[in-house]
C-alpha cells in the first residue's frame, strides 16, 4: 500500500479532510509514541513493507502533555528490580501494585512481566538510565517499594523517553499530525456492537485557526493516549493545556474505573513542578505569608511538638510525597500537607525557603542536623549532605534540581519558592482488559488515560504502565486484528451525520449567547479543586455534582459564546471538560454514599470522624476538622462509570470485582502451540 492520500469532501459547507490508517494514536506523550514504535516493529516482523503508512499519530501539541513538560527532582521510572543482588519477580511486583486495593491482578502482573522488556526498549531507544561500571542499572527505593525498583534519567525522564521514542517514530517515517485539537470520536453501530472508528480534529494553526476545516482520521483501530485531564483542577501541577479527551471518550460510550483515585501533593505553582525527593530531603524552611508576601509565620511549629519531629517529617515528605490520609495521625509526614491546606484556607501563601533551615516557634530548639531522627540523618550522612543550608545540601545531592528552577527563572539560593497541594496524576481512567483494549472492541487506552492503577501506586509506576500498555495494545492489534486500513464505505451516512452534527454545533456557537468558554473552564477548575481534590465531603461533593450537571445542560441549551476563531478551540475543550467533571464528581459522590472513607490521596471530612488536631478547624463551622477512616470493604470493589444520557446524573455507576492475578504454569510444548496458533489472543 502506498501512503494513502488524504481525500477532501465538503460537508455542511465545511472542508473535511479524510485520512485512513490501520491504527490512529491520539496523543504523542511517552505512551503514544511508544505504541507507535511497537506497532511498526510488530508490523515489520509480519513482513508488512509499508508499516509506517498504516500508523498515524494525532496530537494537540508535540511539545505538550505531562511526559514532555512535567517532572520532579529526579523523575522516577519504576521497573522490575535490576539489582545484581536483590531478587525480584513479576508476581511480587504485581503484589506491590495491588497492595492498597481496587487494582486488577492481570494488569498488575502484565505490568510486572512487561516491565524489563519495555525498560530495555527505552535503553535501546537512547534513554540514558544510569549504570555502574559493570553494567547494572542501579536503582533506589521509593515509597511502597521493597526492591530498589526505581531509577531515573534525571528531572525530565519522561521527556527524554518521549524524545527518544519520537526519533524512532521519525526514523520509521510514521506521520505525526501536530496541532490537532480532538473534537469528536466517530462511532458506528449501537449497543454492544458500537465501535469507535476514528477521530475528528480541528487544526490549530495559531495565527489562523482554520475554522471551516476539519480532519477525520478513520482507522481500523484507535489507541487513545491523550493523558490525564489535568485542566480539570485549578490547583494543579499538570502542565497547562493538558485537557485530555475524557469527555469525548465518555460521550463515545467508553467505561471508566477508579475515577475517584487521583494523586495530590506538594508542588511549586509559579513554575509547575513537583517538590518531591531531594527538594524536601534537603529540609528547607517551610513558612507562610499574607497575600502580599508579608507577615511570615512558621505555621508548622504551631502543631509539631519539637524541631526534631518537624524537620524529620519535612525530610520524609521527599519520598512519602503524595498526600496520604493514612500518614496524618501521630505526627506523620502528611500532616504537613494538611497544615499547608489549613494555611491556604486562611488565604495565606506557603513557601519553601532553601536559604534557611526550618525555624521553630514556641520555645522549640534551633535546627540541628545531628538531632534528626536516624532515618533522615543516616540518609543525609551517607549522601554526604550535611552542609549548613538546604540549598547547599540540595546542590550537593542533586545539582540538576537547582539548575532546573534556575532555567525557569527561579533562583533557589535567592528567593523562596511558592507551593500548594496540587493535582498530579489520575490513578483511575478508562477500563481496559489485559491487552489494554477498552470496553469497546478495536479501541485501546494506554498511558495515564487508562485506569490501570489501584488506590495507591508506587512512585514511577505510571511511566512503566504507559510503556507496557503500548506494547500490549500494539501486539494485540497487529496479531489479532491485522494490518488492514479502516475505511467504512458502508457506514458513510452514519459518519457524515456525526460530522454534520459537530459542524452544526460549532457553527451555532459562533452566534451563541451562552457562557464564555474560558469562564466555563474556570468554573469547572474551581469546583473540582474545592470538592474533588485531596479534601472531600459528601454534602459538598453532592452540591458540586448538581452544579456540574447544570453546567452541561446550560452548554447544551445555549451553546458557548465564541466571538472569534481562536475561542472555538477553547469552547471544544470547555464542552468536553464539563462532561468529564460530572463523571469525576458522580464517581466521588457514589463512593462517599457507600461510606467510602479516606484512602489513596484524599481525606474525607466527617463531623463524626477522627479529629486531626484541635487547631485545624473548619472554615465554615469553626469546629476542629475530623475525618472518616478508610472503609476496607471497598478495596475489593472497583467503581465503574459510564455515560448515560437518560440518567438525571448523566452517568451510571456499577461495581466490578478486581480481576485476580492469573496463575498456573503450562507445559512448554502446549503453551508453545497456543502461541504459534495465535490462541494467546483468543483467536481459534
Ligand atoms: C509534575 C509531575 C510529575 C510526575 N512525576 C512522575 C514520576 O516521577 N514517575 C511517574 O511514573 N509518573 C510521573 N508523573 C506522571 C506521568 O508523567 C504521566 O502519567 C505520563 O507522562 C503520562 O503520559 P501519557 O503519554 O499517557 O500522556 P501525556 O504525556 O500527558 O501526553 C498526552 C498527549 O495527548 C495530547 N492531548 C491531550 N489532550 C488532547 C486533546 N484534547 N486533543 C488532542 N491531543 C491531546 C497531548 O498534547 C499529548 O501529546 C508525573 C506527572 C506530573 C504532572
Amino acid at each position: 500500500m502506498k501512503r494513502m492520500n488524504a481525500k477532501t469532501r465538503q460537508i455542511a459547507g465545511w472542508k473535511v479532510v479524510f485520512h485512513r490508517y490501520n491504527t490512529v494514536i491520539v496523543g504523542a506523550g511517552a505512551a503514544g509514541m511508544n505504541c507507535a514504535v511497537h506497532l511498526y516493529e510488530f508490523m515489520k516482523r509480519k513482513g508488512v513493507e509499508d508499516a509506517a503508512d498504516r500508523i498515524g499519530i494525532v496530537t494537540r501539541g508535540l511539545g505538550l502533555g505531562a511526559s514532555r513538560m512535567s517532572g520532579s527532582d529526579k523523575q522516577t521510572y519504576y521497573k522490575l528490580g535490576t539489582s545484581p543482588n536483590v531478587p525480584d519477580c513479576a508476581k511480587s511486583f504485581a503484589d506491590t501494585l495491588m497492595a492498597a486495593g481496587c487494582c486488577h491482578g492481570d494488569l498488575a502482573l502484565a505490568e510486572g512481566i512487561g516491565s524489563l522488556r519495555e525498560f530495555y526498549h527505552l535503553v535501546e531507544a537512547g534513554v540514558a538510565f544510569p549504570t555502574d561500571s559493570i553494567g547494572s542499572f542501579f536503582g533506589y527505593k521509593t515509597d511502597h517499594d521493597p526492591a530498589e525498583r526505581a531509577t531515573s534519567a534525571g528531572p525530565r525522564t519522561s521527556r527524554f523517553m518521549s524524545e527518544c521514542l519520537q526519533k524512532k517514530v521519525e526514523q520509521a517515517g510514521i506521520r505525526v499530525f501536530d496541532r490537532q485539537e480532538a473534537a469528536h470520536l466517530l462511532t458506528i453501530g449501537e449497543g454492544r456492537s458500537k465501535r469507535i472508528v476514528g477521530i475528528v480534529t480541528l487544526e490549530d494553526l495559531r495565527s489562523e485557526i482554520s475554522d471551516s476545516t476539519l480532519h477525520a482520521f478513520l482507522a481500523a483501530n484507535v489507541v487513545l493516549a491523550a493523558g490525564g485531564p489535568g485542566e480539570l483542577y485549578k490547583t494543579s501541577v499538570y502542565p497547562r493545556g493538558q485537557f485530555g479527551i475524557h469527555g469525548l471518550a465518555f460521550r463515545a460510550g467508553l467505561a471508566a474505573e477508579n475515577l475517584t483515585e487521583s494523586q495530590f501533593g506538594l508542588a511549586s505553582i509559579r513554575f509547575r513542578w513537583n517538590v518531591s525527593g531531594t527538594y524536601m530531603q534537603a529540609i528547607p524552611r517551610v513558612f507562610s505569608a499574607d497575600a502580599d508576601g508579608g507577615h511570615e509565620r512558621e505555621f508548622l511549629a504551631d502543631v509539631f511538638p519539637s524541631m526534631r519531629t518537624m524537620a524529620t517529617d519535612i525530610f520524609l515528605k521527599g519520598y512519602q510525597w503524595p498526600f496520604d490520609p493514612q500518614r496524618i495521625e501521630n505526627l506523620q509526614s502528611s500532616l504537613i500537607d494538611i497544615l499547608v491546606y489549613n494555611e491556604r484556607q486562611k488565604g495565606r501563601r506557603v513557601f519553601l525557603d532553601f536559604r534557611q533551615n526550618p525555624i521553630g516557634a514556641h520555645g522549640m530548639s534551633a535546627f540541628n542536623i545531628d538531632d534528626l531522627e536516624s532515618e533522615a540523618f543516616e540518609y543525609l550522612r551517607e549522601a554526604g549532605a550535611l552542609q549548613k543550608t538546604p540549598v547547599e545540601r540540595l546542590a550537593h545531592m542533586n545539582p540538576l534540581a537547582v539548575e532546573l528552577y534556575r532555567e525557569n527563572g527561579i533562583d533557589l539560593a535567592n528567593e523562596p519558592l511558592e507551593i500548594d497541594i496540587c493535582a498530579q496524576h489520575n490513578n483511575g481512567g478508562f477500563a481496559v482488559n489485559k491487552w489494554w483494549e477498552s470496553s469497546m472492541h478495536h479501541t485501546f487506552i494506554i498511558g495515564e488515560m487508562a485506569g490501570t492503577h489501584g488506590v495507591k501506586r508506587p512512585g514511577g509506576s505510571a511511566l512503566n504502565a504507559g510503556q507496557v500498555g503500548g506494547l500490549r495494545a500494539a501486539e494485540y492489534i497487529v496479531n489479532a486484528y491485522g494490518v488492514d486500513v479502516g475505511d467504512y464505505p458502508d457506514n458513510r451516512k452514519e459518519i457524515d451525520q456525526q460530522l454534520r452534527d459537530l459542524i452544526a454545533r460549532l457553527s451555532r456557537w459562533r452566534r451563541s449567547s451562552g457562557p464564555a468558554p474560558q469562564d466555563v473552564i474556570e468554573q469547572i477548575q474551581n469546583r473540582m479543586t474545592a470538592s474533588a481534590a485531596h479534601i472531600r465531603e459528601e454534602n459538598d461533593a453532592n452540591e458540586s455534582l448538581k452544579h456540574a450537571i447544570r453546567l452541561v445542560a446550560e452548554i447544551q441549551d445555549k451553546g458557548l459564546a465564541v466571538p472569534d476563531v481562536p475561542s472555538l478551540i477553547v469552547a471544544i475543550q470547555a464542552e468536553h471538560l464539563a462532561l468529564a467533571s460530572v463523571a469525576y464528581l458522580k464517581a466521588i459522590v457514589d463512593l462517599l454514599t457507600q461510606n467510602g472513607g479516606s484512602r489513596g490521596s484524599y481525606l474525607v471530612l466527617s463531623p463524626r470522624g477522627v479529629p486531626i488536631h484541635p487547631d485545624i478547624k473548619s472554615k465554615a463551622t469553626g469546629e476542629p476538622l475530623a475525618f472518616r477512616l478508610e472503609n476496607p470493604d471497598l478495596r475489593n470493589r472497583i467503581l465503574r462509570i459510564e455515560h448515560d444520557k437518560g440518567s438525571p446524573d448523566l452517568f451510571k455507576c456499577s461495581e466490578v470485582a478486581p480481576r485476580a492475578v492469573p496463575s498456573g504454569r503450562r507445559a512448554f510444548e502446549s503453551a508453545w502451540q497456543e502461541y504459534r496458533k495465535g490462541r494467546i489472543y483468543g483467536i481459534q
